[in-house]
């Protein structure tokens, strides 16, 4: 009887310990979980669409705001009013008019700061080249030079948000066209942002997604991933919601021109073509002229 009670006893003290230890694990992971959804969400990012199709991508902290590619100066005031935030930096990745349209006018009635590539016309306040670090609002972004769509054009990617700002190089399942940079050069710029980690969210400068998803699927049409995409943002839109952003990991399953090495989109090429082309940017360069006239 005595033995069974410290047998008790002890079974009950350790049971307490083993309960005081697990309370402390627990303690321990939520502020850890915390801390981590502290710094992911210390940024706000929405969208303000403007024009046909274009967002121009706001991120903010309690009083401040950073805006990519403002096309427009007037909608950009009107959600920092609405808001009550002040305008600390425009970041801009390349010089076409939907994306640098409001600067001049942002910088005038703000003073934030602009950062940009070298482009005519724009007085940049910081000039930013491929292997540049840009520390804004407590964020670091580094600057990829993906040169295709434009030759200057940049992204901005910011490891700690696990974001990239990718201006018209890459779109949901489709990619811009290809006005200055050739075949080689666009292709390894897309590849450069495939490499980025898979749960990178991708924030592109256009909604575009359905009609490159209707692409997509010609080119792949045995792609189940494709298809469930294309069901989800017909949903999405129809509720009247962005698209966006994307992640690279989806990008990899449902974007064609990230999968120019892929069997299925090198077959589509063939079938089209009517001959086996030499390497991957002539894939990617008969891809990108198909979608042109899709
Ligand atoms: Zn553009
Ligand atoms: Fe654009």
């Amino acid at each position: 009887m005595v033995i069974l009670s410290i047998s008790v006893v002890e079974k009950s003290e350790a049971s307490v310990h083993y309960a005081k230890v697990e309370k402390i694990i627990t303690i321990k992971s939520k502020i850890f979980t915390d801390l981590r959804h502290f710094n992911r969400s210390f940024m706000n990012i929405e969208p303000i669409p403007a024009f046909d199709d274009n967002y121009f991508w706001l991120l903010s902290n309690d009083h401040k705001a950073i805006v990519v590619d403002p096309g427009d100066a007037q909608v950009v005031l009107d959600r920092l009013s609405q808001n009550g935030l002040t305008l600390d930096a425009v970041l801009v990745t390349h010089k076409h008019y939907d994306h640098i349209g409001g600067v001049g006018k942002l910088k005038a009635k703000t003073g934030c700061r602009v950062v940009a590539p070298v482009i005519d016309g724009v007085a940049v306040d910081m000039t930013v080249n491929d292997g540049d670090e840009v520390s804004l609002l407590g964020n670091k972004f580094a600057v990829l030079g993906v040169p295709g769509h434009t030759i200057e054009h940049v992204a901005y990617y910011s490891e700690g948000l696990k974001c990239c700002f990718v201006g018209d190089t890459l779109f949901s399942s489709g990619c811009g066209r290809m006005f200055e940079g050739t075949p080689k050069q666009f292709l390894a710029s897309l590849k450069r942002l495939a490499e980025l980690p898979d749960d990178t969210e991708i924030y592109c400068a256009h909604e575009y997604t359905l009609a490159n998803l209707a692409f997509a699927q010609v080119v792949e049409p045995n792609s189940s991933e494709i298809l469930a995409k294309l069901a989800r943002m017909k949903k999405t839109r129809a509720e009247n919601k962005p698209t966006l952003p994307t992640t690279i990991g989806d990008e990899k399953q449902t974007n064609p021109f990230l999968r120019t090495d892929k069997t299925q989109v090198i077959e589509a090429i063939l079938a089209r073509e009517g001959k086996k082309l030499l390497d991957e940017p002539a894939v990617f360069h008969a891809l990108r002229s198909w979608k042109d006239s899709f």
